[in-house]
């Protein structure tokens, strides 16, 4: 070990587990590449006041959990903490919106950093995979973004998540439901921080996790009871259209999420074997957000989906995933001049598209064949002096155990047939 460790609350991805999370990201990136979503990549960092404004004053992520820094310059920075606010930023700064082509489908993947308390699927850096589609209501689109995913985690494997869903309405209707929240809230017992959340955003104090907070809200008023017809109707066609596709969800009319920007369809899924941090992705639609940081109106709704608890809900499973091995053939150098040759051979292979490693450093043939195992090849390719004399190598077949001589000018072509 060095001197150095990863710093508190983060973990560095290493062989063989890393292979996970890149079978992960692109799990969930291919459904959102087939169905037109286009790929976008913005900085690790952008002006604070863009998630101030985005994702809200009052939410723990803005207040508690970014990590901000001046810059030499005297601009105000911060980290990342989520990717709708980036993403949105960035589809109106490249006008996006304005070739005529809307929805504008988008999909990202990186890291995200939040200033949290780690502990188990909690970390200060995590990595998300997300959607967004951004400039139209239509709540076939709001079904697409919750299929997809349900698609994506499907195909890794997954069984034991489900999918929560809500409405949280619109500008119309939560405003009369706020009020009516607010005035249920104060009469409660409740500390001092979560009065003030109750004047700042009291949807959020139904979120609270407290068994003590959450015995007095039973009686809560419930927003379905205060939706708009518009809203009702849009949340029922979204439900119909789920069941329609097979897919299969929960209401939750607790679901309001940590994040100012949602209105209408929210929803969140989650796998019953991570505990506590039982979330693994979760979204929503958020049709005021670009207002709020300045664009014109543009409706929209996304999702981001969090690797790491992903790769948990696999384990969690007991899933293992597929991975094709990386290495194909496996040269094993006997001596000097065997060395030049069949590294020769290696870099040959490599150049046809076959993938290929070697024995460095001189070593032995047992080690050296152990090395070969573990790699997964499904070839080995022996080389001694006796075997270069001859023009020849030996090509074994791994599973069989098999093993012949082919002529050195031949083994590219061997293998190619082969390997298919
Ligand atoms: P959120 O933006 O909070 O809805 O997060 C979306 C997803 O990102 C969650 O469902 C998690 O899978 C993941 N996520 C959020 N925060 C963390 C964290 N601190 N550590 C690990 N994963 C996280």
């Amino acid at each position: 070990m060095s001197t150095f460790q990863a710093p508190k609350g983060t973990y560095d991805l290493t062989p063989p587990r890393s292979a996970t999370f890149l079978a992960v990201r692109e799990a969930i990136a291919a459904p959102l590449r087939d169905s037109g979503y286009g790929y976008i990549e913005t900085p690790g960092f952008e002006n604070v006041e863009l998630f101030a404004r985005g994702v809200g004053e009052s939410t723990d992520i803005v207040t508690k959990e970014m990590y901000t820094l001046t810059t030499k310059g005297g601009s105000q920075l911060a980290l990342r903490p989520e990717g709708t606010a980036s993403v949105l930023r960035a589809a109106l700064e490249a006008n996006l919106h304005k070739a005529g082509n809307l929805p504008v489908k988008l999909w990202y993947s990186g890291s995200y950093y939040r200033y949290e308390r780690p502990q188990a699927g909690r970390y200060r850096h995590f990595s998300q995979v997300g959607a967004e589609a951004i400039g139209t209501e239509d709540p076939v689109l709001d079904a697409e973004l919750i299929i997809l995913a349900d698609q994506a985690y499907r195909s890794l494997g997954l069984r034991q998540f489900r999918i929560l869903l809500n409405s949280l309405g619109d500008k119309e209707c939560r405003p009369v439901y706020r009020e009516a929240l607010q005035t249920f809230l104060r009469d409660l017992d409740l500390d001092e921080e979560t009065r003030r959340r109750i004047e700042i955003n009291p949807l959020r104090v139904l979120d609270d996790k407290r068994a003590d907070v959450q015995k007095q809200l039973t009686d809560a008023p419930k927003l379905r009871d205060y939706l708009c017809d518009a809203c009702k109707a849009y949340h029922e066609e979204v439900r119909a259209l789920l069941t329609a596709a097979g897919v299969v969800f929960e209401d939750d009319e607790k679901l309001v999420r940590g994040l100012d920007y949602y209105t209408r369809t929210t929803f969140e899924f989650v796998h019953d074997g991570l505990g506590a941090q039982s979330a693994v992705g979760g979204g929503g639609r958020y049709d005021g957000l670009s207002e709020m940081i300045g664009g014109p109106e543009l409706p929209s709704v996304g999702w981001a989906l969090g690797v790491d608890r992903t790769v948990l809900a696999l384990e969690a499973e007991g899933i293992e995933l597929d991975l094709p091995a990386t290495t194909s053939v496996y040269a094993v150098p006997l001596g000097e001049e065997a060395r030049r040759a069949l590294f020769g051979v290696v870099t040959g292979l490599r150049r046809a598209g076959i993938a290929a490693d070697f024995a460095f450093g001189g070593r032995g043939l047992k080690g050296a064949m152990k090395s070969a195992n573990r790699s997964g090849a499904r070839y080995a390719l022996v080389a001694g002096e006796r075997d270069l004399a001859e023009g020849v190598v030996q090509l074994k077949d791994m599973e069989s155990g098999e093993q012949s001589a082919v002529p050195l000018s031949e083994v590219e072509a061997e293998l190619a047939k082969r390997l298919g």
